[in-house]
């Protein structure tokens, strides 16, 4: 059967020189093959991160280290930022751990804002709060630097940072920032396949880790950074992923990070103009639009086109190209189109071809 090549946002195609690393044969997790695997790696995943801290692999989805982070970082009470399906869902996840949780709710469409947040933050109730930097859902970036910026003024509290659909695509400084921690899953921005998460942590969070009883094991960051330190993974990571981010980070040196950077920001941008020739608005409050997909509106919002979006996806498909068709409750009402991963202006534009073909026959 041919392949469908994935434009959704996540899992994104993964090219044939990763999946080649991927399917590497196997190495012993604690011998000193995989040391050297891990060691030699480290210092780009800390240059790609802007940090001194060591970076943690972990094999699980986002989801495992973000559920991991409530289980070692709150102990009074956690605020969750919610403005799409994915911060959402981390409010009900805080609770299901158990813990003492609060939302600040915006509008789907629409950004976490630094003032609001630090309302909340001045009541003295939280000593956590999540936030998702790029809501994948929506298809809105919310101003990380200028939420981060809040930590100065409440160094008591947690900040755990979800970059899952933007980091590698865009410029985050981990350090800089001052955040807690900062996580994202392979299939999205990385182009890996699914199934291993990246984070990294900083002294205060592993300081806080370190007096809570009941963190777990699998996602005990403590453990992860002790294991960090002699170059391995608390229990038996996926080794074919470390080979596999191994060969998507000698890419995206050989590329340059600021490169990189702009190529999404280009895309993006093209995407959007796709959009808009096509009499389409955009989901997301203007200037709060993602680098890293695009969120087009199809009748959620007032302003624009609407149309059959099963169709457009199976003329789509009938071409060899998947598109999203809208996430939870804008299914439908938006449509979602990736520039993730490998993407040049040259895979853009025939994309952007089958769309235009499509458009004329909906
Ligand atoms: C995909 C995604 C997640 C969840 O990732 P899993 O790999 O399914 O655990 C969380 N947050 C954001 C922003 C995402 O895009």
């Amino acid at each position: 059967m041919a392949h469908v090549k994935l434009h959704i946002p996540g899992p994104v195609e993964v090219s044939e020189k990763t999946l080649k690393a991927f399917s590497r044969p196997m190495i012993g997790h604690r011998g000193q093959g995989f040391k050297d695997l891990y060691a030699a790696i480290q210092p780009q995943l800390q240059q790609l991160l802007y940090t001194k801290q060591l970076v943690y692999i972990s094999t699980s989805s986002a989801w495992g280290v973000m559920e991991g982070a409530i289980r070692n970082l709150v102990t009074k009470k956690v605020l969750n930022c919610m403005c799409g399906a994915f911060s959402d869902k981390w409010f009900d996840v805080s609770k299901r751990c158990g813990k003492a949780a609060e939302a600040l709710q915006v509008d789907w469409g629409s950004p976490i804002r630094a003032e609001a947040v630090d309302r909340k933050l001045a009541t003295g109730q939280f000593d956590a709060l999540t936030v998702i930097h790029n809501e994948t859902s929506t298809g809105v970036m919310s101003p990380l630097t200028e939420i981060a910026a809040l930590k100065q003024k409440y160094p008591e509290v947690m900040f755990i940072v979800d970059a899952v659909s933007s980091m590698s695509a865009t410029k985050i400084e981990f350090d800089a920032l001052g955040i807690d921690v900062l996580l994202a899953g392979t299939q999205k921005a990385f182009a890996l396949p699914p199934g291993t998460a990246l984070f990294t942590c900083s002294k205060a969070a592993l300081a806080r880790a370190a007096t809570i009883k009941d963190r777990g094991y699998y996602f005990d960051f403590v453990e992860f950074q002790k294991n960090a330190e002699q170059s391995m993974t608390p229990s038996t990571p996926s080794i074919g992923h470390v080979y596999a981010l191994q060969s998507k980070l000698e890419d995206i040196f050989a590329e340059g990070l600021e490169n990189r950077f702009a190529r999404h920001q280009k895309l993006a941008e093209m995407t959007r103009a796709w959009a808009a020739k096509h009499g389409f608005t955009l989901y997301p409050e203007q200037g709060f639009e993602s680098v890293t997909l695009t969120c087009v509106n199809n009748g959620a919002k007032p302003g624009g086109r609407a149309v059959d979006v099963p169709k457009l996806q199976k003329l789509v498909k009938d071409q060899g190209f998947l598109i999203d068709g809208g996430y939870g409750k804008i299914k439908g009402k938006t449509f979602r189109i990736s520039n993730m991963g490998d993407e040049t202006e040259a895979t853009m534009n025939r994309l952007y071809a089958v769309l235009d073909q499509a458009m004329s026959q909906i």
